[in-house]
């Protein structure tokens, strides 16, 4: 990944923090993006401890803000004059809520976040990486873009939604080099399933999560870093031709549907 470009949004946290630690390890120039100045000051200051070569641009954006995104992108291509990989990751889980009782303005939220913000990555992105002929995009869906999810409607509107967009993106843009890919994580232990497991069972979340590892075919909850892996293939050179995809990373609990 020597100095390949990439763009990861929502890299102050979880899975995207994670990802950037490994592409760190692999040498690549990394724009990290975040809507939390805080956390992502935070995360800038224990990249660069951790990989002190590594070349870092921050840039606080709110994914759902068109401008702003437009913004990381110019920001990327005045810092680095390229990009070769997106890393749509930034995104929200909503409320657990029956579809009847749903807040709609949470509702909307999900959609601007999880949907919109995907969008505008890629809608400022891949004009950038038609013109290079190159490009690898990996959108993040979730096993509620394969399935349902009792009480969380929005997220799985939002998700199902991403993994359409990503087909999409594929079969428009193969013909310029860019291959463009969703994943499907499960449950993977972050602070957003955190904040889920305190949802569920709030005098004991940690009753929840071993009751839902219980229930995957491994028995446990995935790390962040299984995922970095993940990413880490499909936003390089090295896939040479997946794409149009949505891969679950998950344990095999999808199969259990
Ligand atoms: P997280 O809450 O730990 O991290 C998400 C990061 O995104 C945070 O730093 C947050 O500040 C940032 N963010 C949120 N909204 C933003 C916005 N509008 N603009 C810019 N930044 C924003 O969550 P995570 O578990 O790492 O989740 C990352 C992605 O993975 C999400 O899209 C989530 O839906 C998806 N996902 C996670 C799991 C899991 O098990 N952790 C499973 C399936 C899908």
């Amino acid at each position: 990944m020597k100095n390949r470009v990439i763009i990861i949004t929502g890299g102050a946290s979880g899975l995207g923090y994670a990802t950037a630690e490994e592409l760190a390890s692999r040498e690549a120039n990394i724009t990290l993006v975040d809507y939390n100045k805080e956390a992502l000051d935070a995360s800038k200051k224990q990249l660069e401890q951790k990989y002190p070569g590594v070349k870092l641009l921050t840039v606080v954006a709110d994914v759902s803000d068109q401008q702003q995104v437009k913004n990381y992108v110019d920001e990327t291509i005045k810092t680095f004059g390229r990009i070769d990989g997106l890393y749509n990751n930034a995104g929200i889980e909503g409320k657990q809520a029956p579809m009847v009782d749903y807040d709609v303005d949470v509702f909307k939220k999900v959609i601007d976040i999880n949907i919109l913000g995907v969008y505008y990555g890629m809608r400022y992105v891949i004009p950038i990486m038609q013109k290079q002929g190159y490009g690898r995009i990996v959108n993040v869906s979730s096993v509620g873009g394969i399935r349902g999810v009792i009480n969380q409607t929005a997220y799985v509107a939002s998700k199902h939604a991403v993994t359409g967009m990503t087909k999409n993106a594929a079969i428009e843009y193969g013909k310029d080099g860019i291959l463009t890919n969703a994943i499907a994580p499960g449950a993977i232990l972050t602070p957003m399933v955190e904040t889920a497991f305190k949802e569920v069972n709030p005098d004991d979340p940690k009753a929840a999560e071993h009751e839902y590892a219980s229930r995957n075919p491994t028995r446990a909850l995935g790390k962040p870093v299984d995922v970095a892996k993940a990413v880490a293939f499909l936003i390089s050179e090295e896939n040479g031709y997946i794409s149009g995809q949505t891969i679950a990373i998950d344990g095999g609990e999808s199969r259990l549907y």
